[in-house]
């Protein structure tokens, strides 16, 4: 465990602030001194590049040691006081927002934002805060949430600060979800991790700036106990089917535990937090089950299979496949790399790296030093790269990119790849995808993608896979290559929500049926004729390039609550949304995404169901989500009585 516990004082002191986010430590010296001159200052602006670039957006040396001096004297000063000056005034807070956005920030984003940062005593980062919910109607509004994991979790430490019952049902053995499932050699969070956690739950134990799976396994694992949730969970218990009821408003939820026995519970609502990306997919290919070797999934990792000198082939170049490879490849004597699609890499420097003591001290000690961190990052996660993809009518090359800034910046990301290729033209041509960019998830980078490519005992197949055989895989050249063992990073069966739960609504409307196979949800979350089921994660909540996905598991948190409250203020414990509101929300969202790459690139890609529609992804800006989640609006439901 990385240790940030010393004092933070003396020589030390002004060594750690040589390692700080140098325009958060602007922004926190005007919490230390209430003097904004820093902000103010032209020499303190940050310019930041759009790729890789100076963390620091170009503050100069000299102009950092200053700041740094200052906010060391100030910090001594605070240390012997123990007292801050009063909190920013609106005035002076907008200013410091828009500091760190480098940009004035609409009116719109200030309650929004603010929420990020609990200035005035009062913490409203909590889910579900300002909702109020009588306490005789919570009890009385037992909940089922399906998985422990991200969202899951989230709902239970919800429900619990309202005072409604609930239980949590989970397949595994332990909690985790996605953190505790997939446990491939190299599997880290591809979000930076001061947002990748809960906004209320801020950890400043983070190891690396993207921790890898085990840490991210262990902060949920200590927010389960924090909240005292593991006494809610019933594990290896799967949920095998869930019925709701017309005539007293509740639903029957069927589970069956390891052992196979099966039970059925009762509750008020089902919650469905079992995420996007659970079921693994497995390549319809000709004799895949003939391969006589071990051959498993990057999501069903086989632990007891030494790959130690192997021949050892990879189907799959997605964000598991591109985190896996640089990882097996120290180890196996030979891999081979299937590669169908390459994916679009997204330089980031600080991708592997570890935090340094010093900043851990920053993150630990320096007051508000975390929070303003985690803002900043926010920001330049949030919507500005919304701009990236928005189409230009006038712009002619739309099928290089939709606008000059895009085009630009796809430009830089080409220049990147052929930097990193090193002069080997073919796999620069090779790994450079011809499609838009954000088609699919851009891959975190730091150029191990690359190097492990170039590697005497790495090769990267492009050829298609014509047939698996008992000794290997035959490419469409007809050439056969041997493995030892088969590793398919192939993804998730993304489209199939709730599969493969038997789901019953009013009239005893099956969901699966009533879906077909393209699952729509109002907000992501309430779907018509099924009273109370809450999905988290679900239709169009995923995110490309935007945010973290604990932000929208957050708002629809939020979104439970409000409803709940709906239901309250009615005295009644079942609403389902109107058909014809659900149908119109989905219209805009379609309409919305059409106008996104992950809907027009020529890709393949999970973003797109079947029936060719978007069904995964969200695609307004972060403040629609979060503004739809907050919105009360008793005209959209019916109240069930
Ligand atoms: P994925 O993005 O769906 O990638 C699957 C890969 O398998 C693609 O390269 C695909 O090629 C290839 N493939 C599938 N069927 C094939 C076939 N028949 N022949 C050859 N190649 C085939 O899956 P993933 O990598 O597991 O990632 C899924 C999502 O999980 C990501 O988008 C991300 O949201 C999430 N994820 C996140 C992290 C993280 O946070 N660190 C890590 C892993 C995954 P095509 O492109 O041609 O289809």
């Amino acid at each position: 465990m990385p240790d940030g516990s010393a004092p933070l004082d003396g020589a030390y002191l002004r060594e750690a602030l040589t390692h700080a986010h140098h325009p958060t430590l602007a922004i926190i010296y005007v919490h230390l001194t209430g003097d904004t001159r820093f902000i103010d200052d032209p020499a303190y602006q940050p310019e930041y590049e759009l790729i890789n670039g100076d963390p620091d957006g170009g503050i100069a040396e000299d102009a950092k040691k200053v700041l740094r001096d200052a906010v060391a004297d100030a910090m001594e000063k605070y240390a012997e006081t123990g007292k801050l000056p009063s909190p920013p005034d609106r005035a002076t807070l907008q200013k410091m927002m828009d500091y760190v956005a480098t940009d004035h920030i609409p009116d719109e984003y200030f309650d929004f934002l603010s929420l990020e940062l609990p200035l005035d005593g009062e913490d409203k980062r909590m889910p579900g805060h300002g909702i109020d919910i009588p306490s005789d109607w919570a009890a009385d509004h037992k909940m089922i949430i399906i998985g422990a994991g991200m969202s899951g979790l989230l709902a239970g430490i919800v429900f619990q600060s309202k005072g409604i019952p609930f239980e949590i049902i989970e397949k595994n053995p332990e909690l985790g979800g996605t953190w505790y499932e997939n446990t491939y050699p190299g599997c880290r969070v591809d979000s930076p991790n001061h947002i990748y956690s809960y906004s209320f739950e801020a950890d400043h134990e983070w190891p690396n700036h993207f921790s890898t799976q085990g840490h991210l396994l262990r902060y949920f694992q200590k927010i389960a106990d924090k909240y005292g949730l593991r006494k809610h969970i019933r594990f290896n218990t799967e949920v095998t089917g869930a019925e709701y009821h017309d005539d007293n408003q509740t639903w029957t939820v069927t589970i069956k535990s390891k052992d196979g026995k099966t039970e059925s519970l009762t509750s008020r609502g089902v919650v469905s937090a079992v995420g996007q990306l659970n079921q693994p997919a497995y390549p319809e290919i000709k004799g895949r089950d003939t391969f006589a070797g071990p051959a498993f999934h990057s999501a069903r990792w086989d632990h007891s299979v030494d790959l130690k000198g192997k021949k050892v082939g990879v189907i799959g170049t997605g964000a598991s496949g591109i985190q896996l490879v640089p990882e097996i490849a120290k180890e196996v004597g030979e891999l081979r790399v299937f590669q169908r699609t390459p994916g679009w890499l997204a330089p980031t420097e600080n991708y592997h790296d570890a935090l340094t003591s010093e900043k851990l001290h920053l993150l630990r000690q320096i007051p508000f030093y975390q929070m303003w961190y985690r803002f900043f990052l926010f920001l330049s996660m949030g919507d500005a790269p919304l701009l990236y993809l928005q189409i230009d009518p006038a712009w002619k090359d739309f099928d290089y990119a939709p606008n000059a800034e895009a085009a630009d910046f796809r430009k830089q990301i080409e220049d990147y790849i052929t930097e990193q290729a090193k002069g080997d033209k073919a796999l620069a041509e090779a790994v450079t995808p011809d499609f838009q960019i954000s088609g699919k998830r851009s891959l975190r980078d730091n150029g191990i993608w690359l190097e492990t490519l170039r590697k005497d005992h790495v090769t990267l197949d492009t050829g298609n896979i014509r047939e698996i055989t008992p000794k290997g895989i035959i490419t469409e050249d007809g050439e056969e290559h041997e493995f030892d063992v088969l590793i398919y990073g192939t993804g998730f069966k993304a489209q199939d929500f709730l599969f493969p739960m038997t789901v019953k609504g009013r009239g005893g409307q099956d969901l699966h049926e009533m879906w077909d196979g393209d699952g729509r949800a109002y907000k992501g979350v309430t779907v018509p004729g099924f009273p109370n089921l809450y999905l988290m994660y679900g239709p169009n909540t995923n995110i490309v390039v935007n945010a973290s996905i604990i932000f929208f598991s957050e708002s629809e948190a939020h979104y439970m609550t409000v409803l709940m409250k709906m239901m309250a203020d009615a005295g009644v414990h079942a609403a389902d949304i109107r058909k014809e509101v659900h149908d119109a929300y989905n219209e805009m969202i379609d309409a919305a995404n059409a106008q996104m790459p992950w809907a027009y690139a020529k890709a393949n890609t999970w973003y797109r169901n079947s029936k060719g529609r978007v069904a995964q992804n969200w695609p307004l800006r972060l403040i629609d989500f979060w503004n739809q989640s907050r919105d009360e609006e008793p005209d959209s439901y019916e109240m069930l009585k």
